[in-house]
């Protein structure tokens, strides 16, 4: 390999490039004063959804048996308001899709699903678990199943009728599907919750058992989930809205969709262009109350449209990829049937339903030779990664399942829907199953399966939905190394391939130093030419349908192989939307806030500054800074502990990265990967040498032991094997960024100013929060504010500074984005006189707890640090940031870097919400300042 290095003074910015790729020719220098190019920003996962949706008119033409009610003794008179079929196509960044066909119907019948799925699988390619058909078992539709009006005599005319709707509506729906296939565009899914009273449990507990009747003390589930699509300018396209209820309002001869009708209407009426589709519940023992009348099935509609508008004006939670489908039977027994004679016996009686139920058993025994002894009822489960899990289950669902499965499915959202697939009759509860009655079995005996089901129905079909839903969703980052020039085909985890070529590397030194402060790589994913920055607070970048990052670059791995890197670069593939890693398998190691304190991560320089010390060290782990002896520092992983204070468990084993100290605690997971947590200041006794210990666990206290400089924090890094065959460095920070967000959903947005810069007095520097990140994509931010140390502002993700007295800054980001959600993050400065390399500026930690969820009224307790200060030389100064006095402190200045009441520590208590910062600072003799900032979020 050809290396060219041409060093290019830029500004204070000393640019030397890499290049090499032989038909490459040295690149000409760049422009002088020429600042850092902004970041492109980079979504951590992309919200590169697509959806379409369509809709289709399925009111009946000509008057039909109508279906619900058996007491019904003629065909339909008319119609109060259409009948449609919708569909809902959604696709991820890796091309999985689904489409979700809503009807105004009263059923879905297993012939009318396999039907379309077969339909749509030669049309489409649509693959069965990627097709959720659901209806609103609307009281006030045609009757689809033409055979059971050809078994009544008084129904026999009106069969051919029904088979007719039947064939159209098949079209129908193969073009419906057709329609939103074809019209997928990008698209944002976020989901949303309202409630809606009106649906009341209907099995009133009497003497004679349970009756058909409104029982408020029965359970419910008033749950309205909504599904909101919009387009990336976030105009809402499409809202899909869940509500377990029974749709029966109406019970009349007039074709209508009843309340999920008129709900689907008022929406679309209040949104035009919007196509609002419904999708039924648990709603198999709930009805609508009161009801009976036309007022009533609108009044409900409504109310049902009222709780979709509130949830739309609840935070939204964004949905991120991939689509996990699973589509599959679960066989249920029936509880044993009557022997013959018996059956023969009520087959010959004149009794309603019972004798008509024994007659079609007794035919079944004839023409097959046997009655069924089980029913393969269908179950599907929808995860949109780990943010929502969607479950479709067959049959007229009884409410319970929706409540057991979202205690048991918690952690995503979860979303439970009855009536998908196959309506085939009630699919009861163990409880309902107990008590008897309609949904138990009763109702049975108006169809031709036998029952009730065995007294395990309940138990089986959540434990199929259980092991559906909880295959996990395996993921962690495929590495490769590469020289510039080289190109190299990837497997990801999922199988998918990509091509990576590593066209250059740049690299970006400071001006006192002569220290790596930013590499950028160029690359080629699949012919894609993307640019990276490396580690540095960089996320992956999604390109096409693959995520990637740069973890390290030559340069930063000088002195020690921390990272087993022998080529220009090291770089890191996921497919698109994909987590980065097994979600559940990894958390975030303490408990507190998102850069609650001062951090230094993967390769951010962490000697503190001093101008005249080599070599540079170049951080390789993750420093995350907090208040020293009150954070509960987590096991990141289920694991054990194979060093602990000192010890080794089976010495020899291990990788030569690990290294024991006495305030070090290294945990192996099941991957074989080991967890390093320095500066502990105590071990949890649970997590003494050989410990397993599970995800989350406590297993110390946050401190300044060891080689921390003085500052507390957790030093935290994973180890794992690297492509050169050796131990290196696995870079955590996205890793840790996905798990805390995965874990805060509401924190939708986070403003970065990190790393931190050093700078000549006189030089320009210029502070970058191109790396912030919203939830919805990087378009999603609106605006960058910057409020610097001197009172000025500057609006951009970039902003450029000079100083004119050495010291330790700290100026401030706000970032907005378009829902008026904000965040704020500090820019540190460290600003030193090039010709008095000797004297080091004051610089300082603060750190506040507690970080999260804190409440009007409540005490916090601030601690503060200087550092290159004599005891006695100032004291650091608060300003609270509500309006309090300053309140003065005198830290140690980091006289002897280990004392354990090195900081200074007050208290404060912020009186109302609000978002506050904090600032600490003090001076030195030479008036040189440092001051550090927190921000603090109180709620009411
Ligand atoms: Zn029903
Ligand atoms: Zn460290």
């Amino acid at each position: 390999m050809k290396r060219l290095c041409i060093a290019l003074v830029t500004a204070g910015w000393v640019g030397a490039l890499i290049a090499s790729a032989a038909a490459q020719p040295p690149a000409a220098p760049a422009p002088a004063a020429q600042p850092p190019a902004a970041q492109p920003p980079a979504p951590l996962a992309p919200t590169a959804w697509k959806a379409g949706v369509a809709a289709v008119k399925i009111t009946p033409e000509e008057p039909l048996w109508m279906a619900g009610y058996a007491s019904r003794k003629k065909p339909s008179e008319g119609v109060a308001a259409d009948l449609f079929a919708k569909a809902l196509a959604i696709e991820d960044p890796v091309g999985t899709r689904l489409v979700i066909v809503t009807l105004d119907l009263i059923s879905v019948p297993r012939t009318l699903r396999d039907w379309l799925e077969a339909a749509v699988q030669e049309k489409h390619a649509l693959k069965p678990p990627s097709l959720l058909m659901n209806c609103s078992h609307t009281h006030c539709g045609p009757e689809l199943r033409a055979s059971r009006l050809a078994d009544d005599e008084a129904k026999v005319p009106h069969a051919p009728a029904a088979e007719r709707y039947v064939a159209a509506l098949q079209q129908k729906l193969v073009a419906l599907v057709g329609d939103a296939l074809a019209r997928l565009t990008p698209a944002r899914l976020d989901f949303q919750r309202g409630r809606a009273g009106f649906a009341m449990n209907r099995r009133r507990p009497t003497r004679k058992g349970y009756n058909n009747a409104p029982y408020f003390d029965g359970p419910v589930d008033h749950e309205v989930p909504v599904l909101r699509v919009a387009d990336l300018q976030g105009k809402l396209v499409a809202v899909l809205f869940g509500y377990a209820c029974h749709n029966t309002t109406m019970g009349d001869y007039l074709i209508r969709g009843d309340y999920a009708g008129y709900a689907q209407q008022y929406l679309e009426e209040e949104h035009p262009g919007v196509t609002a589709l419904f999708m039924i519940g648990c709603g198999g023992d709930q009805n609508p109350y009161p009801r009976g009348k036309e007022e009533h099935a609108k009044y409900h509609g409504r109310s049902l449209a009222l709780a979709v508008e509130a949830a739309l004006q609840t935070p939204p939670k964004p949905l991120r990829g991939p689509l996990c489908l699973a589509f599959e039977d679960v066989s249920l027994a029936f509880a044993p049937v009557p022997p013959r004679e018996e059956l023969e016996k009520t087959a010959a009686s004149n009794k309603t339903p019972d004798a008509g139920h024994a007659q079609r058993l007794l035919k079944e025994l004839q023409e097959t030779g046997k009655i069924r002894a089980t029913y393969a009822c269908p179950v599907q489960v929808v995860r949109f990664g780990r943010d929502l899990t969607l479950v479709a289950i067959g049959g007229e669902t009884v409410v319970d399942y929706a409540l057991r499965l979202k205690r048991e499915l918690a952690g995503p959202s979860v979303w439970v829907a009855g009536y998908s697939n196959d309506v085939f009759t009630y699919l009861p509860s163990a409880r309902v199953l107990r008590e008897g009655g309609y949904e138990a079995g009763g109702a049975s005996k108006w169809g031709s399966l036998p029952g009730p089901f065995a007294a395990d129905v309940e138990d089986r079909v959540v434990g199929k939905i259980l092991e559906l839903a909880r295959r996990p969703i395996e993921s962690q980052p495929a590495a490769v190394d590469l020289n510039v020039g080289q190109e190299a085909t990837v497997q990801l985890v999922n199988g998918q391939t990509a091509t990576v070529k590593l066209l250059e590397v740049q690299e970006q030194r400071d001006s006192l130093r002569n220290a790596l402060r930013l590499a950028r790589v160029t690359v080629e994913v699949n012919g894609r030419p993307v640019t990276l920055g490396s580690a540095t607070y960089h996320l992956p970048v999604t390109a096409g349908d693959v995520q990637i990052d740069c973890p390290i670059t030559r340069g930063y791995n000088q002195n020690i192989d921390y990272w087993g890197l022998d080529a220009d670069a090291r770089l890191r593939l996921w497919p698109a939307g994909y987590p980065l890693i097994t979600p559940g398998t990894f958390s975030y190691p303490v408990n507190q806030r998102w850069f609650a304190s001062h951090t230094l991560m993967a390769n951010q320089i962490g000697d503190g500054e001093d101008v005249k010390k080599k070599p540079i060290y170049y951080h390789w782990g993750l420093d995350l800074g907090g208040a020293e002896r009150m954070v509960d520092v987590l096991a990141a992983t289920d694991g054990q502990v194979v060093s602990a204070a000192g010890e080794l468990l089976q010495p020899g084993t291990y990788p030569d990265l690990v290294k024991p100290r006495g305030d070090v605690l290294y945990l192996r997971d099941a991957r074989g990967w080991y967890y390093r947590y320095s500066h502990l200041d105590s071990i949890d006794p649970s997590a003494g040498l050989g410990a397993k210990v599970n995800m989350g666990q406590k297993i110390g206290v946050l401190g300044k032991q060891g080689a921390s400089g003085g500052w507390s924090h957790l030093h935290f890094d994973i180890v794992a094997p690297q492509p050169s065959g050796r131990w290196g460095i696995l870079e955590g920070y996205a890793l840790l960024f996905e798990a805390y967000h995965d874990a805060h959903p509401l924190e939708v947005l986070q403003a970065v100013a990190r790393p931190h810069q050093l700078a000549a007095v006189g030089e320009a520097v210029t502070l970058d929060g191109s790396r912030s990140w919203s939830r919805h994509g990087p378009d999603h931010i609106a605006s960058h504010t910057w409020t610097f140390s001197d009172g000025k502002t500057a609006r951009g993700p970039t902003a450029k500074r000079r100083y004119d007295k050495p010291g330790s800054y700290s100026e401030i980001l706000k970032v907005v984005d378009k829902d008026g959600n904000l965040d704020y993050d500090f820019a540190v400065v460290r600003v030193q006189d090039s010709e008095a390399p000797d004297q080091k500026p004051p610089s300082i930690h603060a750190a506040y707890w507690p970080t999260c969820d804190i409440k009007a009224g409540d005490e916090l307790t601030f601690k503060v640090r200087s550092f290159s200060v004599a005891p006695d030389e100032g004291q650091e100064e608060w300003n609270f940031g509500d309006g309090s006095p300053p309140v003065c402190v005198q830290s140690d200045g980091n006289a002897q870097a280990l004392a354990p009441d090195g900081y200074a520590v007050t208290q404060h208590t912020y009186l109302n919400a609000g978002h506050y910062l904090a600032q600490v600072s003090r001076t030195n003799r030479r008036g040189e300042t440092a001051t550090a900032r927190l921000e603090i979020v109180v709620r009411p």
